[in-house]
């Protein structure tokens, strides 16, 4: 991911700190104050500095001493805060209603593409539950290729995914469209959904790691960004946590298809991908096999296929009604084909094959 010996000190200062100081933190690590592709100041309280091994440890715990300085971290040589790191237990996310994503089964997160009503996200979600679905997924603010379709119900979209959270106890995972949106998405979400659209908007990846909800965030792959760009993505995340000081990484992956010059499937989807992430990150990793597939006869076949590469899970699209969605209707699952999903994911679960490389 990155050379050898070059090791990252991220600082983050108290606030009102301001930057004056700024100049002399360099030199205790032995650069000067002018500009330098070596450092970088996120306004308004956090730098980060690539250093060499001539920064010795008693060099960052002089400055971790300093009275402006209120957190450090010296990352060391090839390492991010997303890299996995033998002997460090790997993260596990918990929802409130105690389902676990990263845990030792699988976890499968379901709904409807978009919310269309208060009785549609509370049908859809009860039919979620009986399966065993362990959190109710429901776009309320939708980012859409084409500017003439179907942009979600917006705050109302929230309201019914609170109804149904009300009604089921199922937790609730929405999208977050931008940096606007987000106190009121943190508001009515358990987990934050950032899309495969906005894996590259880098402020607002670093704004909703920082967000004082702390809530989780599920990150889904851009599909055109490699796997080093996606746990690029993820690390702007874990920044945002180091800068509000929220220790629980909180983060959940999810590998959703990327494009390819295949066109019988809506986006490709890249098994191996989930392999390798479990062995790089920390973090779990889930697939979505319905954005991948595109269509609802390759969306089982999808969800075996990563739950043997090791997936902690499953975010599909199901509906009541699957043929009148609002939208991808051609890819969400009615009752019976979800129901015969869960009973796959049961059976692969008794084989725990999400359990990571040691
Ligand atoms: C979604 O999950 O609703 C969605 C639009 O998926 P993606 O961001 O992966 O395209
Ligand atoms: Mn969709």
């Amino acid at each position: 991911m990155r050379d050898a010996d070059e090791r990252t000190i991220v600082v983050c200062f108290k606030p009102g700190a301001g930057r004056d100081f700024l100049p002399s933190v360099l030199r205790t690590l032995g650069i000067g104050g002018e500009p330098s592709p070596r450092w970088r100041w996120y306004d308004p309280g956090l730098l980060t500095v690539k250093i060499g091994h001539e920064v010795s440890l008693e060099m960052a715990d002089r400055l971790r001493d300093r009275p402006e300085v209120k957190r450090l971290l010296l990352l060391p040589a090839g390492e991010r805060m997303v890299s996995r790191r033998p002997g460090r237990p790997d993260s596990v996310v918990t929802l409130p209603n105690g389902a676990k994503i990263g845990g030792k089964s699988p976890i499968v997160i379901a709904g409807p593409c978009s919310v269309e009503s208060e009785s549609q996200a509370c049908e859809v979600a009860a039919m979620v539950k009986d399966a065993g679905a362990g959190a109710f997924r429901g776009g309320a603010f939708k980012p859409r290729t084409d500017p003439y379709s179907f942009g979600g119900l917006g705050e109302q979209g929230l309201k019914c995914l609170a109804r149904a959270r009300e009604v089921t106890g199922l937790p609730i995972v929405t999208e977050v469209p931008d940096t606007d949106h987000l106190d009121i998405v943190a508001d009515y979400a358990d987990v934050i959904q950032i899309g495969s659209r906005n894996m590259h908007s880098f402020p607002l990846l670093f704004t909703v790691g920082s967000h004082r909800s702390g809530k989780p965030i599920l990150l889904k792959r851009g599909f055109g960004a490699t796997i080093d760009e996606f746990l690029l993505a993820a690390e702007y995340i874990l920044l945002g946590r180091f800068y509000a000081g929220i220790e629980d990484p909180g983060i959940i992956l999810c590998e959703r298809g990327i494009r390819t010059f295949e066109t019988s499937t809506r986006f490709t989807m890249d098994v191996g991908a989930i392999a390798v992430l479990k062995e790089r990150t920390h973090l779990p990793v889930i697939a979505d096999p319905s954005h991948a597939a595109g269509d609802r006869n390759y969306v089982l076949p999808l969800a075996r296929a990563v739950l043997a590469a090791g997936s902690d899970g499953l975010l599909v699209e199901a509906h009541t009604d699957p043929l009148h969605a609002w939208s991808d209707a051609n890819q969400s699952l009615g009752p019976e084909e979800f129901r015969s999903l869960m009973s796959d994911v049961g059976k692969l679960a008794s084989l725990g094959l999400n359990r990571r490389p040691l």
